[in-house]
């Protein structure tokens, strides 16, 4: 793609006003048996980059659809720059969509297709038409495949015509459906990195949906997370990151997954400790113990990142079941309930079978409900979703 001029003489035309509010949105599939999504309500600002989240099968495309206008949904409400277009077809949306698959016709070449939508939905001459075709298609770098057709595209090119397909058409909002799944791992990051960068310079409103979280970290201002349909989470990625207000989102985002294991809670007068009755054993600080103060349960579901495991001198005694090198980083599996993971410096590179020493920050430590799965430790507790 290219930078410079073109991006620019694009940037007043394309950029429009455009925010999505999606209301108590609700999807269900054979008669009511199949609920797809469960009262999802997001607001989209104009210009947000919001991703949505979230494993296989959680209403992830489906909530998509129905922005898009290709799905009705059984109850709730979409609004388009304050419009309600809940009932509006999906063809006078002014929304684009990306797929994964790219959904290109084949017949046609790269010009064609581009032109194709844009055909349909304005009144351009064909000047006009082929102008802004080959505008689009020099800010995307794919000017010289124009009079190829897709069957002799790579799976990037592909892509690249989807995306300068749906920017020809200058929407309102912009939607992708796992748009680099079907790329390799090298060109899906460079992909990445194109989408964040034209969603920002031509400042429009995007909902990108993945299922896979560490594309949905690196991307977008704020992420929605996904589970059964339900929203469990929005927010920036970092801020998702460090304070999940429940365990699936906790466990969800970050690789490895946080270590998670059942403590008792022992309180006496002066402190309150955490242990599995062996030789896992934590005190809570005077400020967690006021937080987990209106916490009745007898256990909890204790949390800490692998990278938030600092090993040393100190601590809980346990031993290295396994040393994974990981380039920069090691990952040691230690003797510890679950699997218990630390991601340490790949200089220290203890051997199988030694005895080391772990401690953990404060204020990396989660506990959660085991019963409800909600952080107890959180500044604002799960009581509603927050939006
Ligand atoms: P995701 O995109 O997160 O993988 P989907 O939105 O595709 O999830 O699907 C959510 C749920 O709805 C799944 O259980 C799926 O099987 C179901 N579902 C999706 N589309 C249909 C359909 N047309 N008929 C019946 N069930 C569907």
């Amino acid at each position: 793609m290219r930078n410079g001029q073109e991006l620019y003489f694009f940037v007043d035309r394309v950029c429009q006003m455009a925010t999505v509010t999606l209301d108590g949105l609700r999807k269900e599939y054979d008669k009511g048996t199949v609920t797809a999504v469960d009262d999802v309500s997001l607001q989209v600002a104009d210009g947000e980059f919001v991703t949505v989240v979230g494993p296989s099968g959680c209403g992830k495309s489906t909530t998509l659809r129905m922005i898009a206008g290709l799905e009705q949904p059984t109850s709730g409400r979409i609004s388009i720059n304050g419009d309600d277009v809940t009932a509006v077809s999906a063809r006078q949306r002014d929304v684009a969509m990306v797929f994964q698959n790219y959904a290109l016709y084949p017949h046609k070449t790269v010009k064609q297709n581009m032109a194709f939508g844009l055909r349909m939905s304005t009144d351009l001459s064909r000047n006009k038409l082929e102008k802004k075709v080959h505008e689009t298609a020099t800010m995307m770098g794919i000017e010289s495949l124009l009079d190829d057709r897709p069957g002799e595209l790579s799976g990037g090119q592909k892509q690249r015509v989807a995306l300068g397909r749906a920017i020809v058409r200058e929407p309102d909002v912009f939607l992708f459906d796992e748009p680099l799944s079907n790329l390799d791992a090298k060109l899906r990051t460079t992909m990445r990195t194109e989408i964040q960068r034209l969603q920002e310079t031509l400042d429009i409103t995007a909902i990108y949906v993945t299922h896979d979280q560490e594309e949905a970290m690196t991307m977008g201002d704020r992420l929605a997370i996904l589970n059964d349909g339900k929203l469990q989470q929005t927010g920036p990625p970092t801020a998702v990151y460090e304070d999940p207000k429940n365990e699936f989102v906790a466990n969800f985002v970050g690789s490895p997954s946080m270590n998670l294991l059942d403590l008792r809670v022992e309180r006496d007068s002066h402190s309150v400790t955490l242990s599995n009755g062996n030789r896992f054993e934590y005190s809570l600080t005077d400020e967690q113990a006021r937080r987990i103060d209106s916490y009745t349960g007898d256990m909890v579901r204790f949390g800490i990142r692998p990278e938030n495991v600092i090993v040393g001198e100190q601590g809980i005694e346990t031993t290295v079941d396994v040393i994974e090198p990981v380039g920069s980083d090691n990952y040691l599996y230690l003797d510890l309930p679950g699997e218990f993971i630390a991601r340490v410096d790949s200089d220290l590179e203890p051997d199988r079978g030694e005895t080391v020493r772990v401690t953990f920050g404060a204020s990396d430590v989660h506990l959660f409900d085991p019963e409800s799965g909600k952080s107890i430790l959180s500044e604002s507790h799960l009581s509603t979703v927050a939006l």
